[in-house]
């Protein structure tokens, strides 16, 4: 989606707004059945549970990739929202045998700033019985054994039984949306553009959601953008998520939790750096011409175009090739939906070596269907990554993005997509559309260490990912640092100012949301940001008094299974 003032960042000038939006009825059984898609694969990866709920809303369900073994299935996201689904429900409730499950992840106290963890480990090359060491902000060892290192030596352990995963990079989110979900706006039918749901006589109450959130980010209101953003990123960092685009401007606040990656405190360098370029519309005329500039000097340009199934979202196409003489077909141009492309866009693209974000659970939601990402590969692309747009209608986390992909590739592509690829779809790739590749995106030896655990072995560990859930994820690391993970850890997060419990879906967690500093509320605890915003939303309902009802409450961290 293209919400309105998506800010643009590192740009002189400012986009018209424009909105990725959807409408009324009749959008309701196709809406169905891609969430009961995403059910369906939750039935298979993540258990009972998952599988009961999947099967309310699932099409093709029975075909999970991890069925053994297990009890909590995360899987039941999807078919919770696509509970209006209906038919192949039983079909999806066969792929509830069991979730991945392994012993519970042990600690063993040592130096704070040094961890060894082991477990199976997900390398660039695939799967090893291993170990990681961080050093600091550093990967400094992936191996079957790091022993060996002087710094393993006194390193706090944690032995995860469990499988270690690169971090995911989410390159495709308006985060300040995600206290919203679909009890607050869903679109009345399936669109063919974006530039149709947001129109507010179509949609009134998107135009009311709107309103909500930039009503509540403003500065001359509750000024809580900086609560909004953190609330988004707890989301994410709790199911994996290390990075995070898009920012909404640049703030500081937007230092604590995951990177916030397309700004200047994503903390990658000293000094910083801020490499990446946003926008959500096709520049054109002098604003082209200055992209061109920045993407010439090596900056990456993550821009919207194609977003719908019409002709005019095709020829978003046409206009990005013809902007700056053509400069915007580049290597370091991503596009993010491509939901309009035909195979001869996919050429042009591949043969630059552009890049595309693929965001199915949104487009699914506001167009009936997505990206053709068979075609694409087909035609070459080769950096492909996965976001989930906003948690408005698109998934809630990038585990369940990953899970929605693995679901819609099951059912309407006939699974020519591996576990291993919809993996690197969401770290890697993610990293490489963002240009960042050489910071982060993978397990290797001197990149940050980013990083989360989930339950596996190194026999199931791709679909052990595509299993899990934020309250089955054990650890979330960001930058060498323990920010989230089971309760058991919680010594491994930072002493200082320390870590606050965190029960989720029935499990006892810990979150270090919490810096030392009181500059910029960086010192806000995860309670009291989400308090904040939680007086904040009731105050605006009280009012304003919204047409369509109140927003209040603020939606959950997670949908538990
Ligand atoms: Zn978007």
């Amino acid at each position: 989606m293209r919400p309105i003032l998506w800010s643009l960042v590192a740009l002189p000038w400012v986009l018209t707004a424009t909105s990725c939006g959807g409408e009324g009825s009749g959008g309701g059984g196709s809406n169905a059945g891609g969430t009961g898609n995403l059910g369906a694969v939750g039935g298979g990866g993540a258990g009972g549970s998952g599988g009961a709920v999947a099967g309310s809303g699932g099409l093709a369900g029975g075909g999970g990739a991890a069925g053994s073994g297990g009890a909590a299935g995360g899987g039941g996201t999807g078919g919770s929202t696509g509970g209006s689904g209906g038919s192949g429900g039983s079909t999806g409730g066969t792929g509830g045998t069991g979730g991945i499950t392994s012993p519970p992840a042990t600690l063993t106290k040592g130096a704070p700033d040094r961890f060894l963890l082991k477990g199976a480990v997900i390398t660039p090359t695939g799967a090893i019985a291993g170990e990681v060491l961080v050093e600091s902000k550093n990967i400094t060892c992936v191996a079957a054994s790091c022993s060996g290192q002087p710094g393993a030596t006194g390193a706090t352990v944690i032995e995860t039984h469990g499988v270690i995963v690169p971090g995911l990079i989410d390159p495709h989110n308006h985060g300040l949306f995600n206290l919203f979900d679909e009890t607050d706006w869903t679109p009345q039918k399936l669109y063919t553009n974006h530039n149709h749901w947001t129109d507010p006589v179509k949609e009134p109450r998107y135009t009311q959601t709107v309103d909500a959130k930039q009503a509540l980010e403003s500065a001359s209101g509750p000024n809580v953008a900086c609560e909004m953003n953190k609330f988004a990123e707890t989301k994410a960092l709790i199911a994996g998520t290390t990075s995070f685009l898009v920012a909404a401007g640049e703030r500081k606040c937007f230092a604590s939790l995951v990177r916030t990656i397309d700004t200047a405190y994503n903390d990658l360098e000293t000094p910083n750096i801020d490499p990446v370029r946003t926008a959500i519309a096709v520049p054109s005329g002098s604003d082209a011409t200055t992209v061109c500039n920045a993407v010439k000097a090596g900056d990456t340009f993550v821009v919207h175009v194609a977003e719908g199934t019409d002709g005019p979202a095709l020829n978003e196409f046409t206009s990005l090739a013809n902007a700056a003489s053509g400069c915007l077909i580049n290597s370091r141009v991503t596009l993010v939906h491509g939901t309009a492309l035909q195979p001869t866009q996919f050429q042009t693209m591949a043969t630059a070596d552009m890049g595309l974000v693929w965001s199915p659970k949104s487009n699914v939601f506001l167009y009936g269907s997505t990206t053709d990402i068979p075609a694409a590969m087909a035609a070459g692309v080769k950096k492909i990554a996965l976001g989930p747009d906003w948690a408005l209608g698109g998934s809630v986390n990038m585990l369940d993005e990953l899970r929605f992909a693995d679901g819609y590739d099951d059912s309407k592509w006939g699974n020519k997509l591996t576990p291993k690829k919809i993996v690197e779809m969401g770290s890697i790739e993610g990293a490489r559309v963002l240009g960042v590749e050489k910071y982060v995106g993978s397990l290797e030896v001197g990149k940050r260490a980013d990083l989360f655990v989930v339950p596996g072995n190194v026999s199931n560990a791709y679909d052990a990912v595509l299993a899990a859930t934020p309250s089955t994820v054990r650890v979330t690391m960001v930058d060498g640092r323990v920010l989230y993970g089971d309760k058991a850890l919680e010594a491994a997060g930072p002493a200082t100012p320390g870590c606050e419990a965190l029960p989720l879906c029935g499990v006892d967690k810990f979150l270090c949301a919490a810096e030392a500093t009181t500059a910029d509320k960086l010192n806000q605890t995860y309670a009291e940001y989400r308090a904040a915003l939680v007086s904040a939303l009731k105050s605006y309902d009280d009012t304003v008094k919204p047409a369509g009802g109140p927003f209040s409450p603020i939606t959950s961290l997670t949908k538990c299974p």
